[in-house]
């Protein structure tokens, strides 16, 4: 992540100060002020027809090998669910429908800083995998068969899908209409 030693705006050094409650770094010169916000993350909990989870092993950092559930940084100007289905079409080929939102997580990850990731199930009618090059592997498993996956945020998710899945958890709905600001 970046951390900003000069004002991008006007080239002055940095100074620290208390902000809204936090040390944050500011401009002294222009008074540009270096907010730090979460990096928006989609992930994909994806069956199959035969409720088979798709898991996918990681060719690139973070957690490069690991074996995870596909997902991505969302892009500006996206709905999180379009980004969720748009990145495990481009990970593993596959074309999806939400189904529902298993939960919404933070994470440090020293790579990126501050993850907000925002998870959906998703269902799946074809299963035929074509990956791209951030992965090493993709398949789709029934659930005593899945590679141990050992991405803390990674199982909380599908613990939580197991819970949403025997009714002892549930969420409100994926989208509300939009408002005009
Ligand atoms: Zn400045």
């Amino acid at each position: 992540m970046i951390h900003y030693v000069f004002c991008p705006l006007c080239s002055t050094k940095l100074d620290k100060a208390m902000i809204d409650g936090r040390d944050r770094m500011f401009c002294p010169q222009c008074s540009w002020v270096h907010y730090i916000n979460p990096l928006p993350v989609a992930v994909a909990y994806t069956v199959n027809k035969n409720s088979e989870l798709l898991v996918i092993r990681r060719a690139h950092e973070p957690a490069l090998n690991e074996w995870a559930l596909p997902g991505g940084f969302l892009e500006a100007g996206e709905e999180p669910h379009e980004g969720c289905l748009r990145e495990l079409m481009e990970e593993t080929s596959l074309v999806g429908h939400i189904e529902s939102l298993i939960g919404i997580y933070h994470r440090e990850v020293e790579m990126y800083g501050s993850l907000l990731v925002v998870a959906y199930k998703v269902i799946v009618h074809n299963d035929d995998i074509t990956i791209n090059h951030e992965l090493f592997e993709a398949g789709f498993y029934p659930p005593h068969l899945i590679p141990e996956v050992r991405i803390p945020l990674h199982q909380q998710i599908i613990r939580d899908a197991a819970a949403i899945e025997k009714g002892k958890k549930s969420y409100r709905p994926l989208t509300v209409p939009a408002l005009p600001l």
